[in-house]
């Protein structure tokens, strides 16, 4: 017996002891009627045995019992119909917290247990894993969130949050009153990675699944490896070449028999799902290097398409209307190719005395303020990268033409990575001037005019003229002549909207690529066995892009792990016997192949039913209540076990001191 626990309203030394409630309160009658309609529905589904559930709640050494008062909660849920065990232990997920539950199963015959703990996604596998060893089936098992969603949410009302704890476990109980034991959905795997866009990200991702020996189909569009880098020159904050990041990846997937290569190609179908994709890539494999289709069948599917610049449109920023008015990207190639003994900056037949870099251009957009895409939207998020390598670009201008005037118009400036904090400050050092404008208000970028409206002679003034609402000098008008302007503009996804169609692939409001979420799952999608590497996801410089492509290969490597590909059991089920074939659950379907109709033979004649396809059914639910037959359901997520769960959550709970009269069993 752990000395971290101890039972219900029992002494610290008598741990975990059995107890029943005296119970003739609102609330007992209440259940006395849920016992009674739970007894009906049994005894109609052939099995008339009360369920003997053990419910555990865990203090979390604190965390939960300073504001959820678990004993009375323990007390209270002891008397739900059904509850046989009622404990508490202040950590549950230890090992005495796991044994006490194994132990309990096997010695008392517990057929359902619920863990009133902190986040599912902690420790439902912990506590599967318990009652797993209980010779339970781990899908007997129901998790309660009272710590995230209680006793965190709610810390200043410790009423609020007992009573909310009392409610979300009498409703678990409800629900595993009508479960099911359910299995692992098994899927043959195949152990090959299709690796989508052969960029630092591509590359990155192939190389780590090779070296944890999975073979890799690398499939690049273009017809060289390195994507965007290979337009770039120094990167920031290392300094390094990009051309040497590039080669020094080029070479792990070159020299690598487990990678298999595809260049010139892309994947022009893909269906099928996790562990059995089957996609069909074009590309020179034909005779004589003609055109081809190929097929391939492979496991998990590793997204690294990439992202473009934003081009301006013509006439943004003069873009397209003076030579001079330039991209960054395109900045940084004039300065590559640029004469290395080169003395002044010549462009286009213009001598640059003065340059003037532009922030936030096709990112942080505003309604009402920019135009809108052709597409009629915003590019409202930031790129993140472009700050840096503005600030990267004008310094290295400074250094090297030291008479070169540099300014640097900016909403703000972000530069959040390690070290590139430093460019802003040695720009500062180096001369560069810096003017900061409202979002509402960005600067305007005209050509220079003399008071009569024409074109300055003078080669004093520069041809272009930026006027600005300088806020670095309280909302002062300023006019900048220059003779070059650079456009700092972010990132667009690339154009992959056939692999988003094919793949039903979601994005978000920024169209790129979305992951489940953020920070609990960063680099899978909806769609099981398909993961995200780099910008196809977001804006991320070099060192994220690597992270999150490493990530991504972890991931693909993990589910193939397994011969067989496992998978929760929460699908749709339909009950053939009750389908008339309508196919309306087939339409509501969001996600295709999962549910479709199929010829059966039924008395002697050919029929059409609704089939699932586990590996393709997310457990959404949306077939579910389309039928008009009822005869689909979610398992582990029945009708009838949300039937029993808000019954669980509407009936009356005694309140503050009104405890029920406990009765402690020997
Ligand atoms: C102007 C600018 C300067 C930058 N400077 C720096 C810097 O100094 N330091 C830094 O850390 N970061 C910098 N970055 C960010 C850096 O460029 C990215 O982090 C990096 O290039 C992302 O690599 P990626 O592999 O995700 O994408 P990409 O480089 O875009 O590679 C994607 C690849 O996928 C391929 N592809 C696309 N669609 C398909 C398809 N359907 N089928 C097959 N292949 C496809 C493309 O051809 C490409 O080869 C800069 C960004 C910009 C815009």
């Amino acid at each position: 017996m752990s000395d971290n626990s101890h039972s219900t309203g029992q002494p610290a030394n008598e741990d975990h002891e059995n107890i029943v409630l005296k119970d003739d309160t609102e609330y007992g009658r209440q259940h006395e009627i849920i016992k009674q309609k739970q007894a009906e529905d049994r005894e109609r589904a052939g099995d008339p045995a009360e369920p003997k559930v053990g419910v555990y709640i865990c203090r979390c050494g604190g965390n939960i019992s300073d504001v959820v008062d678990v004993e009375r909660t323990a007390q209270i849920v002891g008397m739900v119909p059904g509850v046989t065990i009622s404990k508490v232990h202040t950590f549950m997920c230890s090992d005495p917290g796991q044994h006490m539950i194994s132990n309990d199963i096997l010695e008392n015959g517990l057929d359902r247990v619920v863990v009133a703990s902190c986040s599912p996604f902690l420790h439902e596998q912990t506590f599967r894993g318990a009652v797993s060893r209980g010779n339970l089936n781990p899908y007997l098992y129901e998790h309660v969130n009272i710590r995230e969603q209680g006793s965190w949410a709610h810390k200043h009302d410790p009423e609020g949050a007992t009573q909310l704890a009392i409610r979300m476990i009498t409703a678990a109980v409800g629900r595993l009153q009508n479960a099911q034991p359910l299995d692992l959905i098994k899927l043959p795997n195949h152990r090959k990675a299709l690796v989508i866009g052969g960029g630092i990200a591509g590359m990155k991702a192939a190389a780590e699944l090779a070296a944890r020996g999975i073979l890799v189909l690398l499939v690049e569009s273009s017809g060289r490896l390195g994507g965007q880098l290979n337009e770039r020159g120094r990167v920031y904050p290392s300094e390094t070449m990009a051309s040497e990041i590039v080669a020094d990846l080029e070479k792990q997937v070159r020299n690598n028999d487990k990678i298999d290569l595809l260049l010139n190609s892309k994947v022009t179908a893909v269906d099928g799902f996790i562990g059995n994709f089957r996609t069909v890539i074009e590309g020179p494999f034909g005779p004589a290097g003609g055109f081809d289709k190929r097929d391939a069948l492979v496991g998990a599917i590793v997204l690294a398409t990439g992202y473009r610049p934003y081009v301006p449109r013509d006439g943004e920023f003069l873009y397209h209307q003076d030579p001079c008015v330039v991209t960054t990207p395109e900045f940084i190639q004039m300065m590559q190719n640029m004469d290395p003994a080169a003395k002044s900056f010549e462009y286009n037949g213009r001598n640059i005395r003065s340059v003037a870099f532009l922030h936030c251009v096709g990112s942080r957009q505003l309604d009402g303020v920019h135009e809108p895409q052709p597409d009629g939207t915003l590019n409202k998020y930031c790129s993140r990268t472009c700050c840096s390598t503005i600030l990267q670009q004008a310094l290295a201008l400074r250094k090297r033409f030291p008479k070169i005037q540099v300014y640097d118009f900016h909403r703000d400036i972000r530069t959040y990575g390690r070290g590139e904090e430093d460019y802003y400050i040695n720009a500062s050092k180096e001369g560069v001037v810096f003017f900061r404008f409202n979002g509402e208000d960005p600067p305007q970028v005209e050509r220079t005019m003399d008071a009569k409206g024409h074109l300055p002679r003078s080669r004093k003034a520069g041809p272009i003229t930026i006027t600005v609402k300088d806020m670095l000098t309280w909302g002062e008008d300023l006019a900048v002549p220059v003779d070059m302007v650079v456009l700092g503009v972010g990132m667009t996804p690339s154009p992959i909207q056939d692999l988003i169609e094919s793949i039903k692939l979601p994005t978000g409001e920024d169209h790129f690529l979305q992951e489940v979420h953020p920070k609990l799952r960063p680099v899978e999608v909806a769609v099981n066995g398909v993961l995200l590497a780099g910008t196809a996801q977001a804006p991320m410089n070099i060192q994220e892009t690597l992270n999150a492509a490493g990530a991504a290969a972890v991931k693909a490597a993990a589910m193939f792990a397994h011969e067989m590909v496992e998978l929760n059991p929460f699908v749709a089920s339909v009950d053939s016997s009750l389908c008339c074939g309508e196919g309306i659950c087939v339409t509501q379907c969001d996600y295709e192949g999962a549910l479709q109709l199929v010829e059966k033979e039924v008395d002697g004649q050919t029929v059409q039913r609704a089939e699932v396809n586990a590996g393709l059914c997310v457990g959404c639910g949306a077939c579910v209540p389309v039928c008009p037959h009822r005869a689909l359901e979610l398992n582990g997520w029945r009708l009838d076990q949300f039937e029993s769960m808000v019954d669980g959550l509407m009936a009356d709970i005694p309140h503050g001191d009104c405890q029920p009269e406990l009765v402690h069993l020997g």
